[in-house]
């Protein structure tokens, strides 16, 4: 388990307060319910945090629990997606359940409902119900089903957990008020057919609860006292109390809503990033430019920085937008302390020490870290043939360039003085490569080499330098700097909803990476293994990922040296 954050939320005031008034019986007990319907995102690390850490706070438990009642968008890639994901989080749940473990009690509260005249099987069409839902400045239409007797509803509602109808057929309603100004509280379906074999229960049900009724009887059934979820559900409250306190079970589980957590120029919730997904926009959950976490961790994200990220957002009652360059300097700041120091090629340009002999090779000392000086050094090769960034020459440079160009002098990283004093180019006029002299007693760190030049520069050694692909990243939407995704939750999804879906896509970014595929790295390089993290000196943050073959090392960009965050 994490150290418990240092919250002081709304959230913790009203727990002390549930608990100074003799509403908890027991412990506390919350749980995170993430739908196994694609993999996690850094919003939901944010719901994590609240409930671990609440639970933690008043010596309470906290569950892991599937929110697994609509199995046609749900799968056990995701279930267990979800698990490792936590873990890598570093969370620790008490309990693992799955909402589909009471389907039975859930579907016995259902028919105790239907006695109790609290529900009614609905014969309209999809259609008809939504047009007879109201508006918001216009009361519902009761259905003609509505007052259909006890024994009637009681014998459908069977036949329609017994698979005689189709989908679509019939609903089970709870009936509430058609005139209520919340329409959610308008007759809302609780039960639908779904002839769909479930990733848990396999083909045992063709009839699934609906989120509103199943999660305050799942959280009763796990005896949760705090019910902590994002505020798109705070419409729904008045129903989770409704089904709460028509059920007989003794828990007295309290919903408390928080602000979803929403970041600049991506999208924060799983039905947008599935779309990213299913359509091609990237290339998989887990695309370095994806908010997952598994896409973070690719990206080389590390939970650490995920968790100071989250700490200084922090945790209003209301929603906002967090710039996302707080999450990159939270990285930046943790890579700078505890990544070793490297040297890569992005882009290379050959340079060829004139007077040195062609079989002479030394080795030069090189720091890991330095700041870390017990880390101690890595041996480079440098003979005769080396690389440079292209980028680090320039033929008519102005002032104040401080790299290398004709006539002037930069030190090599760790190595000698050179002077470039001759440009080499191929027929197109493009430079090929440069003759440089090397100054024979400037070696970093020998004694008497105390002169210096205003540039250094990373290089590699021709002979060793191993060829890679960097990939560079983008925003997905960098026109986005606002929270463009409306949460919803699956009930409220609507046409608007579409629409806004629509948009969101117009504005991807379709140059949102940059390759880099003949890169050169030093070799020490080689003993990388995927997952490790380094500073490529001068150019960035950078990760292995797992596309590298024997033949070709591949790293992603995870965030560049520079800071243009002021937090
Ligand atoms: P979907 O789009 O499928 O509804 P979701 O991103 O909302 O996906 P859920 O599985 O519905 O994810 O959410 C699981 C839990 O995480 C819920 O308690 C929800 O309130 C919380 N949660 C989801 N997204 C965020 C977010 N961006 N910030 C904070 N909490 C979140
Ligand atoms: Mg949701």
């Amino acid at each position: 388990m994490q150290e418990t954050p240092k919250i002081r939320s709304f959230i913790e005031e009203f727990i002390a307060q549930d608990i100074a008034d003799g509403k908890v019986k027991g412990h506390v007990q919350t749980r995170f319910p993430p739908e196994p319907n694609g993999y996690l995102h850094i919003g939901h690390v944010k719901a994590l945090y609240i409930d671990f850490s609440m639970a933690e706070r008043f010596q309470g438990k906290c569950n892991l629990r599937f929110d697994d009642t609509n199995p046609t968008k749900e799968n056990v890639e995701f279930v267990d997606a979800i698990q490792d994901d936590i873990r890598w989080m570093g969370f620790q749940w008490d309990k693992l359940a799955y909402g589909s473990e009471y389907f039975e009690q859930t579907y016995a509260i259902a028919e105790d409902f239907i006695r109790k005249g609290l529900a009614y099987v609905d014969e309209q069409s999809q259609e008809e119900m939504r047009k007879t839902r109201g508006t918001l400045t216009k009361p519902g239409v009761n259905s003609p089903y509505r007052d259909r007797p006890v024994e009637e509803n009681l014998d459908l509602f069977r036949r329609m957990r017994a698979g005689e109808f189709e989908n679509g057929r019939m609903v089970l309603r709870a009936k509430i008020d058609m005139a209520s100004p919340n329409i959610v509280l308008r007759d809302p379906t609780l039960y639908r057919i779904l002839h769909i074999p479930h990733h848990q229960t396999g083909d045992k049900w063709c009839i699934y609860p609906m989120y509103d009724f199943a999660h305050p009887i799942q959280d009763m059934i796990e005896g949760v006292t705090h019910s902590l979820c994002s505020l798109e559900y705070e419409i729904h409250r008045p129903l989770y109390d409704w089904v709460r306190d028509h059920c007989d079970l003794p828990a007295h589980p309290r919903q408390i809503e928080f602000a979803r957590l929403n970041l600049t120029h991506t999208v924060l919730s799983k039905r947008y990033l599935r779309r990213l997904v299913e359509e091609g926009y990237v290339s998989g959950w887990d695309d370095p430019r994806m908010p997952t976490l598994v896409g973070l961790r690719r990206r080389g994200y590390t939970p650490a920085s995920i968790h100071d990220f989250l700490q200084r957002a922090g945790f209003a009652k209301s929603d906002s937008v967090v710039d996302i360059r707080l999450l990159e300097h939270c990285i930046r700041e943790d890579l700078g302390e505890n990544a070793k120091r490297a040297m890569a090629v992005l882009d290379p340009l050959a340079v060829t020490l004139s007077n040195w002999p062609e079989d002479k090779t030394i080795l030069v000392d090189c720091e890991n870290h330095p700041g870390h000086p017990e880390w101690g050094v890595r041996q480079l090769s440098l003979s005769k043939h080396l690389l440079i960034e292209r980028e680090d020459f320039q033929e008519d440079p102005p002032k104040k360039f401080f790299r290398l160009a004709p006539g002037r002098e930069v030190r090599l990283k760790s190595a000698y003085i050179i002077r470039c004093d001759q440009v080499i180019k191929d027929e197109n006029g493009q430079v090929k490569e440069l003759l440089c002299s090397v100054d024979l007693n400037s070696l970093s760190g020998q004694e008497g080499a105390n002169r210096k030049v205003k540039g250094t520069l990373h290089w590699v050694d021709a002979a060793t330098a191993l060829p890679a692909e960097l990939r560079l990243y983008d925003y997905m939407f960098p026109e986005m700097p606002g929270a463009a995704q409306e949460a919803e939750t699956e009930e409220d999804g609507s046409e608007e909803e579409a629409e806004v879906k629509r948009d969101f896509l117009e504005n991807f970014n379709h140059d949102s990476i940059r390759l880099y595929p003949n890169a050169l790295l030093e070799s020490s390089l080689g003993q990388a293994k995927v997952g490790d993290r380094f500073q490529f000196m001068r150019q960035g943050y950078y990760v292995k990922d797992r596309d590298s073959t024997a033949d070709k090392a591949v790293f992603n960009c995870t965030v560049s040296l520079k800071d243009s965050y002021k937090p």
